[in-house]
């Protein structure tokens, strides 16, 4: 799919699910918050959930830890419009508590939407959350940091949350090599076979261990998502289809003043 179309088919997606009310997060939110980028990026960035200046703003990553990403971005020489920014969750919970199982299951099937439509060859996942849900795993964000895996034909790459370096500085520097190795996979992607070896496909993932959301939880994550059938494939990202999501009022508004698609 050419750029403009990916750009205009996302532009549709927004106005589409900006009104969302499927969880409770819709009454507490002040801001939808879409995502923001190229609609036809190489590389996605998915977070956790708006905090409280990405609610206020409508935007992604606008805070502290957004302007971290941003200097991290340019060490490796990218920018916003080079690349697509988004969240599990399209609201933010209050007080910035952690997402809940069932926000997610509500929320999640957008993100596999906008994967869907920019097809990016890479997904860097930032912090456990994203993370947990991408790699369909339990396994802590400690374990999974710094390594990559495969889901068809995308690469994931799991790495701290930015915050996490803004809370500790010690992991700063970690976040800098996780960094450089994503140029790595961008810029050399003839050198892929050179790092085969890093590639796990996720079918060799151990079983979680406990902690986090239950094994049987995340059975019924694998089973609502067709997540085997669906995402990493080109067929298909999720249930979602256009007009058919419940619980989207439709404002009768076209107004998309939010979104930042370059
Ligand atoms: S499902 Fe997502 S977009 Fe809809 S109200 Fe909940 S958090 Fe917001």
């Amino acid at each position: 799919m050419a750029g403009s179309e990916k750009r205009e088919r996302l532009k549709e997606f927004y106005l589409e699910i900006r009104n969302c009310t499927k969880c409770e997060l819709s009454k507490t939110r002040t801001n939808f918050v879409f995502g923001s980028g190229s609609a036809d990026a190489t590389i996605m960035f998915v977070g956790e959930a708006p905090g409280r200046n990405e609610d206020l703003q409508g935007k992604p990553f606008v805070g502290q830890a957004g302007r971290l990403l941003d200097e991290l971005l340019l060490y490796i020489g990218l920018t916003r419009d080079k690349v697509f920014i988004a969240n599990v969750l399209k609201c933010r919970p209050p007080g910035n508590r952690d997402p809940r199982l069932e926000e997610i299951n509500s929320c999640k099937c957008y993100l596999f939407k906008q994967i869907e439509i920019i097809d990016p060859k890479i997904i860097c996942t930032l912090g456990k959350h994203s993370t947990q849900l991408i790699l369909n795993t339990q396994a802590g964000i400690t374990s999974l940091r710094g390594r990559v895996f495969k889901i068809g034909k995308r690469l994931i790459l799991p790495i701290n949350h930015p915050a996490a370096a803004l809370y500790t500085p010690s992991k700063m520097s970690v976040l800098r090599e996780d960094f450089l190795r994503i140029e790595r996979f961008i810029r050399h992607e003839e050198e892929y076979r050179g790092y085969m070896e890093e590639i796990e496909e996720l079918h060799e993932q151990k079983p979680p261990g406990p902690g986090g959301m239950s094994m049987k939880d995340y059975e019924g994550v694998v089973l609502e998502l067709g997540f085997e059938s669906g995402f990493g494939s080109d067929t298909d990202a999720g249930e979602y289809e256009p007009g058919e999501a419940p619980g989207i009022a439709d404002s009768g508004k076209d107004k998309g003043e939010q979104l930042e698609l370059f």
